[in-house]
């Protein structure tokens, strides 16, 4: 598909350059042509003057004249049909490099969207085909019991809770992607204190979770839930991936034209090769320290980066193993 559209918009461009250059061969003729015709002109008063005009002269004089006018024109059209061809074929090949340039990113961005709903239906269709195995092998025992019936009916509710939380992170996504945020000023203080709120009754009493912010009237512009959202996400993971009794730091900052963000936690920390890739949707690190023994899905950090880019900011993270994690954000200050 993106084969013939980038041969068509070769096309278009090719159209486009050979039309204007062809324009300007038609002037440049016309012109040329003219100048040719004016110093005939000059020149024909230049022999009358010395010569006379003899009508037999004169007769010749006309003949070489016209002889030499068509044999100038055909030079003029040839040269300028010669040149046209060269700029054909050099506009073929740029408009070629031009148009794949073009849609380069158009490309792109629809394979990553066709990569992510890939990912999307495979992730949903996972739960769906256990949940789905589960009941058949249940209702197929003829001497099912009501507490394994219970027992039953409470895994497809977590199954379900699960399949809840990942349509709703990726309804939360494509929301996202079309969304225009209000943009108000808002009160770091008060962003870091509504997160920490929220992921408070996660970290008691396992965690130790302490919060600074220097100084307490940062202002940022943008939009307050949906930034507390991000935050949360990102504290939500430094307390849900690291030991009881470990501690969990919230700093806010201002830097020069931004306000800082930082959290850090005492956790298992992030391998260097899997650290560029946590903010992908659908990325976890692949070990048994994080896969089944905490559920998620992987949106979290894509939909706090999302958001943090909507507010042209930036998100970053560092990490060594067993040492911990530090997520820093950054937002524009208002
Ligand atoms: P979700 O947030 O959707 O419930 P998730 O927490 O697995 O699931 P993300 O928040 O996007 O997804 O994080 C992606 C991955 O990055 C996690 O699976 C985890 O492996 C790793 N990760 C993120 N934060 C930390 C952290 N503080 N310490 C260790 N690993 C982390
Ligand atoms: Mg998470």
């Amino acid at each position: 598909m993106f084969h013939q559209t980038s041969l068509r918009l070769t096309g278009l461009y090719l159209g486009i350059i050979m039309a204007i250059s062809i324009f300007f061969s038609v002037a440049l003729y016309n012109l040329s042509m003219h100048e040719v015709d004016r110093g005939f002109d000059r020149q024909t008063e230049v022999v009358q003057r010395v010569f006379g005009s003899g009508p037999f002269r004169q007769q010749s004089y006309i003949q070489q004249r016209e002889d030499i006018y068509n044999d100038i024109r055909g030079h003029v059209i040839a040269q300028l049909i010669f040149i046209n061809l060269l700029i054909m074929v050099g506009a073929g090949f740029l408009s070629y490099y031009l148009a794949r340039r073009t849609l380069k990113p158009i490309e792109e961005a629809h394979q990553a969207q066709s990569r992510f709903t890939a990912d999307a239906s495979h992730e949903l269709r996972t739960p769906i085909t256990a949940m789905r195995t589960e009941i058949e092998v249940t209702l197929s025992d003829p001497k099912l019991k009501l507490a394994d019936a219970k027992d039953q009916l409470q895994s497809n509710l977590e199954e379900l809770d699960k399949l809840t939380a990942l349509s709703e992170g990726l309804l939360r996504l494509a929301q996202l992607e079309a969304s225009d945020l209000p943009k108000e000023a808002v009160s770091v203080h008060t962003l870091v204190q509504a997160a920490v709120d929220r992921v408070l009754p996660l970290a008691e009493p396992k965690h130790n979770l302490v919060s600074q912010s220097v100084p307490a009237d940062a202002q940022v512009l943008g939009d307050q839930a949906g930034l507390t959202e991000a935050l949360v996400t990102v504290l939500d993971n430094a307390v849900k991936y690291s030991p009881k009794k470990s501690q969990v730091t919230v700093v806010a900052k201002p830097g020069r034209g931004d306000v800082i963000i930082t959290v850090t936690d005492q956790g298992p920390g992030i391998s260097e090769e899997e650290l560029p890739h946590i903010f992908e949707r659908f990325y976890r690190a692949d070990s048994s320290r994080t896969k089944g023994t905490t559920d998620g899905y992987g949106l979290g950090l894509a939909i706090a980066q999302n958001i943090v880019q909507l507010h042209g900011g930036s998100i970053t993270a560092e990490s060594s193993l067993g040492k911990g994690t530090t997520v820093t954000i950054s937002l524009p200050k208002a």
